[in-house]
């Protein structure tokens, strides 16, 4: 390497961040808190938590697409599932446990349900199967709700449905906020959801609640980097939205994918497994396209059943008021093969992701 190049993992810098970490260290300890699975599996992956100085902690929280899926609706898709139709979704969907059954469990009843890798593929098991239903349990924030718009917006054939539990991050970010005993002192925004949304999407919120918000990008150097300048604002008592990221992530963000969910899409409440009901943190599929939409076309009633399995502290997990390994359950009767709650299920989800890679090296 020559001098003065930058290289995104020169373990030279890095000592030289985890420095300045340890001198911006506020005297009292903070939680920073990030909402992305890559970002968790970035943090564990290379034992970032090893270099943060005494005090300060940085926890996943709502992070995870597969993980903050209420039962209510992996109720419904196992119940149009059984019902007929022929019930499309990711891969790590067809394990999270919903009231009484998994889509698995679903599948192994008789239900016809397909692990897709996108709803342009489901287009496709629509087109091939004309005299079926077909559903797209469509899952993920606004970086995969986008690929949905698209598809929707495309005249998509008669028989596709789409089952919106699609979730928007920032609503997300201010009902975290907004918990009684708040000890959120900072956030890593994430990086993905911000090439769509922008930088700007959090301003509000970093005024309102009086927090700096940094986007992040997913290199060890862009993590560091990003809690350094978390730790600088709450030495200089600022609370502003930072991009760390500008090689991805812009002020305004993906306008294309912003007017494509527009179109296709309005903000509407929705439930978020530990979280409970957040008001316009969801997205319904508009008027123009119900057609489409499956919880129109199909309406099936579900209850509210019990989204926290006996003993799982995947709310807690999910709300960054609790790390995996203060689970009891976590690597003893809760692993990858053995999952209890949702959180260890999604690849993305902090329990998978600490079982996998582990919390807290001890380097
Ligand atoms: S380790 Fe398992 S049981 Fe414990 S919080 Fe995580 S997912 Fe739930």
């Amino acid at each position: 390497m020559s001098r003065g190049t930058f290289e995104l993992r020169d373990p030279a810098r890095a000592r030289e961040l985890a420095s300045l970490l340890r001198r911006h260290a506020p005297p009292q300890p903070v939680r920073i808190v990030h909402v992305c699975g890559t970002h968790e599996m970035a943090i564990a992956q290379h034992g970032l938590r090893s270099l943060l100085p005494e005090g300060v902690e940085v926890l996943e929280g709502p992070g995870c697409p597969v993980c903050v899926t209420p039962t209510v609706d992996l109720d419904r898709a196992a119940k149009l599932a059984l019902g007929g139709a022929i019930l499309c979704t990711f891969g790590d969907m067809t394990r999270v446990p919903g009231t009484r059954l998994t889509l698995a469990d679903a599948r192994a009843q008789g239900a016809d349900v397909r692990v897709v890798l996108s709803a342009a593929d489901a287009v496709e098991v629509a087109r091939s199967n004309p005299t079926r239903n077909v559903v797209f349990f469509a899952v993920g924030f606004e970086t995969t709700a986008p690929g949905t718009a698209a598809v929707l917006l495309d005249r998509p054939p008669e028989n596709f449905y789409v089952l919106s539990s699609h979730k928007l991050i920032p609503p997300a970010l201010e009902a975290l906020l907004t918990r009684p005993g708040r000890r959120i002192a900072g956030f890593l925004a994430p990086g993905h959801v911000s090439t769509v949304i922008g930088a700007r999407a959090y301003r509000a919120i970093a005024e309102k609640h009086h927090v700096p918000i940094v986007v992040a990008g997913f290199e060890p150097l862009d993590i560091l980097y990003a809690a350094l300048l978390v730790l600088r604002q709450l030495r200089e008592g600022r609370a502003e939205v930072e991009n760390a990221y500008p090689r991805a992530v812009t002020e305004e963000g993906n306008l294309r994918a912003q007017a494509l969910l527009e179109e296709a899409f309005e903000p509407a409440s929705a439930r978020w497994r530990g979280m409970g009901t957040i008001p316009d943190s969801g997205l319904r599929i508009r008027e123009a396209l119900s057609a489409h939409d499956a919880a129109r076309a199909f309406p099936v009633e579900v209850e509210e059943g019990e989204e926290k399995p006996p003993g799982c502290r995947c709310a807690e997990v999910l709300l960054a008021q609790a790390l995996p390994s203060d689970c009891p359950l976590f690597r003893v009767r809760c692993t990858p093969l053995t999952p209890v709650g949702p959180c260890m299920v999604g690849s993305e989800g902090a329990c998978s992701v600490w079982y996998r890679y582990g919390g807290r090296p001890a380097l």
